[in-house]
């Protein structure tokens, strides 16, 4: 049976592109669908506009520390309108390389939305039809908002980005990656920010000692964080009167500024698990992403989807249909951009180099976005101990350069250490770049390093990381 392309890949985010790429790399005939803006969640409403917000808001403390140096400088505003021109201008940048690598690969694009139709076939928005040997599904995941009346009012990731002007306050609701981002970057671009997360400590499934030191910072830093506390309505501020004088925000002062009564994003009336009432400016839901698997048609032809939405698949990325594989966010395995990656790579090896690769999803490190940011690598204390017998050592300690400039701040170096193979389990930093820092500490955790190679290994020094090498006795055993 002979088919229009030997490949044709739904979504143009990490993970799609790189399978194109490296399977057009291999001289096979491929085309890419996507209906939104190539680069997909990472690039256009994820990772890169976030770091760049990450990087814009890190600056507000920077003229105080620069004083305490010696610097005469005075403190400065923050012009939302001017970083978010810069900001989409980088954004348009990067999706017309990611055009570009694509069609630079022979790679052919279709700008619409795709379904399949059966096991080999794809019908396009355009009207379009393309057969296909083997058809990737990477059409990644979307911001959920809770089942709750009105929650169409409060803003998603998404939408931070798009903001034609910032909110005087914000409630974010959530606890996970997203929420203690954009508590950070919108505290530190001048918001007034409130978070609410319903479990004991924020970013649940991180090491204790690690998550706890992220959230004092967080409440130091001004965040007023209420923990085991959530959302139980919201209506539009305008609607619920007598209830602007309590919160602070000047409903009326933001009406030019702040999108219409009604619409998504404008002031909320709230009201929480502890019975208090307030009025936010916006409201944020960071309360978790949902796999983009419907509408596609994978159901009718047997592709097994999962109790969360995600398409169901083996160790090579394969689904029920021999055909068709799916990768990233929507197989909802490891939800980060890298992974996708490294998925969209075995399954180009797997299926056009003859040499069939699973993903190794063992020992990936990650990094939480946060003022300090918080970079972990294998298992938590908690799950190392439920595991085996393990000595922890750690070192909590007021860095050199904030130190010197009076500030409190304090970071955290972590290793969780077996007893009988004396193998590092697991590394937990909590530091200003945290995430470079735990990107180096994973190479040697993924080689099975030892609490002695550790040891053996020379101090960089000044640095916040040789505590890393330096940990002499272990704080705890157990
Ligand atoms: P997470 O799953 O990390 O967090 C969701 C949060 O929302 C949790 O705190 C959860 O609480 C809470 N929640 C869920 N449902 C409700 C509800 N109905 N009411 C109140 N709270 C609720 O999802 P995110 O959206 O933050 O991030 C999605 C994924 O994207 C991450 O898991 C990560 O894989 C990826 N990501 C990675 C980043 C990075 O690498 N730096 C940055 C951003 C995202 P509970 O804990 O109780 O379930």
């Amino acid at each position: 049976m002979s088919f229009d392309v030997d490949l044709f890949v739904i979504g143009g985010g990490s993970g799609g592109v790189r399978a194109a790429r490296m399977a057009a790399a291999t001289g096979a005939k491929v085309a890419l669908a996507e209906d939104s803006r190539l680069g997909g969640t990472c690039v256009i409403r994820g990772c890169v506009p976030k770091k760049l917000m990450v990087f814009a808001s890190t600056f507000r403390d920077m003229p105080t520390e620069a004083r305490a140096y010696g610097w005469d400088i005075a403190d400065g505003g923050f012009d939302w309108s001017a970083f978010r021109g810069k900001l989409h201008a980088e954004l348009d940048r990067l999706e017309g390389v990611y055009r570009r690598l694509l069609e630079g690969s022979g790679v052919v694009v279709h700008d619409a939305r795709a379904r399949l139709v059966d096991a080999h076939t794809v019908a396009l928005s355009d009207g379009g039809r393309v057969t296909a040997k083997h058809i990737l599904v990477a059409t990644g995941g979307r911001p959920e908002r809770p089942d709750l009346p009105n929650a169409h009012l409060g803003l998603v990731s998404d939408d931070v980005f798009l903001l034609e002007k910032l909110p005087k306050s914000v409630l974010i609701i959530g606890g996970g990656f997203i929420a203690c981002e954009m508590a950070c970057i919108l505290n530190g671009l001048g918001v007034k920010v409130t978070q609410f997360y319903r479990g004991a400590q924020i970013l649940r499934g991180f090491d204790d000692e690690a998550r706890g030191l992220v959230a004092e910072a967080m409440k130091e830093q001004g965040i007023d964080l209420h923990l085991g506390t959530n959302i139980v309505e919201m209506a539009e501020a305008a609607a619920v009167k007598g209830h602007e004088a309590e919160m602070g925000a000047d409903v009326s002062q933001m009406a030019d500024l702040l999108p219409k009564s009604g619409e998504k994003g404008c002031p909320v009336w709230v009201k929480s698990t502890n019975g208090h009432e307030a009025v936010f400016d916006a409201v944020l839901f960071a309360t978790g992403r949902a796999p983009n698997s419907t509408g596609l048609g994978l159901e009718d032809l047997g592709v097994a989807i999962g109790r969360r939405g995600e398409i169901v698949v083996d160790d090579y990325s394969q689904t029920a249909v021999p055909s068709i594989y799916a990768i990233g966010d929507v197989t909802n395995r490891v939800n980060l951009t890298p992974v996708a990656i490294r998925e969209g790579m075995a399954f180009s090896k797997t299926v056009f180099e003859g040499e069939p690769t699973p993903v190794d999803h063992d020992l990936i490190p990650a990094a939480v976005f946060t003022q300090p940011e918080l970079g972990t690598v294998g298992l938590t204390e908690e799950a190392a101990r439920d595991q085996e017998p393990i000595e922890v050592y750690a070192t909590s300690f007021r860095p050199m350069r904030s130190a010197f400039a009076g500030a409190n701040a304090r970071v955290l170096m972590k290793l969780i250490v077996s007893q009988k193979t004396r193998k590092v389990l697991g590394c937990h930093i909590v530091a200003p770049e945290a995430g470079e820092m735990i990107q180096m500490a994973a190479i040697a955790v993924k080689m099975g390093a030892t609490k002695e190679d550790f040891d053996r290994t020379v101090a960089v020094h000044p640095t916040m990381a040789e505590e890393l090498v330096t940990m002499r006795a272990p704080v705890r055993r157990g």
